[in-house]
C-alpha cells in the first residue's frame, strides 16, 4: 500500500473530544494534570494542603475519549490493579498557547471546559510513591481520562465556581465547588507555562475534590459540573 507522506506506519489517529451540541471535534495534543488542588482531597491523601506551588503529571493524549451521558459508554476495568479510583475533575481545553504567561493572559487561551475523570490505579500509585518511582502508569493507562463534551468558554463563560460532583450507582461519592480550587484555572495555566510551552490542543485536568474511592465492574459512574454536560460510564469486566 503506497504511503505518499513517507510514513513507515499509518499515522495513528489524532485523539479528539466532542464539542457539545455540534459535530465539531477538538484535537488533543497533550494531557496535563494537576495534583492535590482541593484542600479536602489533599488531606484525605495524607498531605498538608498549604498553598505550595502546584505539581503536574501527564497522561498520554489518547487516554481521553468521549463519555457523554446517555451514550451507553463502557470502560473495561484496567489490568494491574485491584484499586481503580475515580477522581472527577474540570478539564480545560486550550485553543492558544505560549510560554511564561501571566494569569491575566490565561483566559483568552481557553477554548472550553468539560467534565473529566482522572482514573487512577491507586494501589500502583501508592507502590510508586513508596519506592520513589514515577506515577506514569498508575495515572496514564489506556482510557484513563473519560471526558464529556467540551463547552466553549464563549458560551458558558470562565468557570471559576459552581458545584462539581460524582455519583456511583446513584450514590454521591464526591462533592465540591470549583471555587475551592487552591490554584484557579488562570494560575494553573500561568504556572504550567513556566515549565513547558503550551500549544493549542493541550488540555489540563485541574484536580479533584474530596471523596475519591474505588470502582468495581458493573458500577455506573455519573459525574457533573454545573453548566456542563454530564459524563456517564459503566465499568465492565
Ligand atoms: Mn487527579
Amino acid at each position: 500500500m503506497g504511503n505518499p507522506m513517507g510514513y513507515v506506519i499509518t499515522p495513528p489517529p489524532v485523539p479528539c473530544l466532542a464539542v457539545a451540541g455540534t459535530s465539531d471535534r477538538f484535537a488533543v495534543r497533550r494531557v496535563y494534570c494537576v495534583g492535590r488542588n482541593y484542600a479536602e482531597h489533599a488531606r484525605e491523601m495524607g498531605q498538608d494542603p498549604k498553598r505550595e506551588p502546584p505539581f503536574f503529571f501527564a497522561k498520554p493524549s489518547d487516554a481521553v475519549f468521549d463519555a457523554a451521558a446517555g451514550q451507553g459508554v463502557t470502560l473495561r476495568y484496567p489490568p494491574q490493579t485491584h484499586d481503580l479510583h475515580h477522581e472527577v475533575e474540570l478539564l480545560v481545553a486550550l485553543h492558544g498557547g505560549g510560554a511564561e504567561l501571566e494569569p491575566a493572559q490565561a483566559h483568552e487561551l481557553v477554548f472550553g471546559y468539560a467534565v473529566a475523570l482522572d482514573l487512577t490505579r491507586r494501589d500502583m500509585q501508592a507502590a510508586a510513591k513508596k519506592a520513589g518511582r514515577p506515577w506514569a502508569l498508575s495515572k496514564g493507562f489506556d482510557h484513563s481520562a473519560p471526558t464529556g463534551p467540551l463547552h466553549p468558554a464563549a458560551e458558558v463563560g470562565n468557570l471559576g465556581e459552581g458545584p462539581i460532583w460524582l455519583d456511583v450507582d446513584g450514590q454521591r461519592r464526591q462533592t465540591g465547588d470549583l471555587g475551592e480550587m487552591i490554584w484557579p484555572v488562570a494560575d494553573i495555566i500561568s504556572i504550567l507555562s513556566r515549565s513547558v510551552t503550551l500549544v493549542a490542543g493541550d488540555v489540563i485536568l485541574t484536580g479533584t475534590p474530596a471523596g475519591v474511592g474505588p470502582l468495581a465492574p458493573g458500577q455506573l459512574v455519573r459525574a457533573g459540573i454545573a453548566g456542563l454536560t454530564e459524563l456517564e460510564l459503566r465499568i465492565v469486566d
